[in-house]
């Protein structure tokens, strides 16, 4: 729904997604308000089943991330603990100083190659069961932490979101929770799916779940959420993401200064269509005409 204020007209992300795809239906399901919410509502329940499925997965996958360092910062701690309060058995009597010093003595490397490897085992044979044990402890944590590592990195991966990205916001979410963007000043609204940081900027993220391939719509939805967060940030917004399909494809969309002239030229063209300045052109094809939820009120259809 298109509200009004502070006297100009406040059009959101997915306002301009509808109307790159076809004006005159922009026109007929916002401005002429012509009822189409069940001709697709299954794929409407779906794709909302799926995006909550979706933001609860991600959400988990970030808890599971603040676990996890919580879980190495102990794990660092006692290991060091470790270390402080068993340095001693590490080296009594300089052993390690004292194997140093019988490899610098011992003449050819090649020669002296089997001592070398049968006195090693026998040293380790030789060491205090605690330092064994400390040895297993070790070797025990690297395993968890590669484990849980490639485990998170695999949650990731499902989720379209990169490793390396700080969540910071996802839709749904109870302890990241978007901010629903209202620009009075540039007269666009929108709330993108989840905004994360990346080499220290701001990125818009759209989940588009029932998506099979990429879309101008789309393509816009996500230029508007790069303007608003440009502004509210005020820090350049350089690319977005869009998460496509079952798989969650990540597709990086360049905020191009061509994409955003066009945009610029869809917000006018809006604006003045709202201001009855000039007409809704209908841009018909067969393809768009027959997914159309509002082709039955549409004289213009190709279909
Ligand atoms: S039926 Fe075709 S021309 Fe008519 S509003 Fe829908 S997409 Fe546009």
């Amino acid at each position: 729904m298109i509200k009004k204020s502070k006297g100009k007209y406040i059009i959101s992300a997915g306002e301009v997604g509808i109307y790159a795809v076809c004006p005159h239906s922009w026109k007929l399901k916002s401005i002429l308000k012509k009822n189409y919410k069940n001709s697709k509502n299954d794929n409407i329940k779906m794709g909302l089943a799926l995006h909550k499925d979706w933001s609860k997965k991600t959400e988990d996958i970030h808890k599971l991330s603040i676990k996890m360092a919580i879980v190495l910062c102990l794990m660092f701690f006692s290991v060091s603990f470790t270390i402080i309060f068993l340095g001693d058995k590490f080296f009594p009597n300089n052993k390690v100083l004292n194997y140093i010093g019988y490899h610098k003595s011992s003449g050819s490397f090649f020669k002296n190659l089997l001592n070398d490897f049968k006195d090693s085992v026998y040293q380790i044979f030789d060491l205090d069961i605690d330092i064994f044990l400390f040895v297993i402890l070790i070797s025990l944590a690297l395993f968890v932490v590669y484990f849980a590592g490639h485990y998170i990195k695999s949650r990731y991966d499902a989720s379209g979101i990169k490793e390396k990205s700080t969540l910071l916001a996802i839709d749904g979410s109870k302890i990241l929770k978007v901010k629903d963007y209202i620009s009075y000043m540039q007269g666009i609204s929108g709330k993108p799916d989840a905004v994360i940081k990346e080499n220290s900027y701001f990125i818009p993220v759209e989940i588009k779940p029932l998506a099979r391939k990429l879309k101008d719509r789309y393509i816009y939805q996500l230029l508007v959420y790069m303007r608003l967060i440009a502004e509210f940030k005020k820090k350049d917004v350089p690319y977005g993401y869009l998460i496509l399909g079952p798989k969650s494809k990540r597709v990086k969309i360049h905020n191009l200064p061509e994409r955003q002239k066009m945009l610029t030229k869809f917000l006018n063209d809006m604006n003045e269509i709202l201001e009855e300045k000039k007409d809704a052109i209908a841009s018909p094809t067969k393809t768009k005409c027959e997914k159309c939820d509002v082709s039955k009120y549409c004289q213009y259809k190709a279909c």
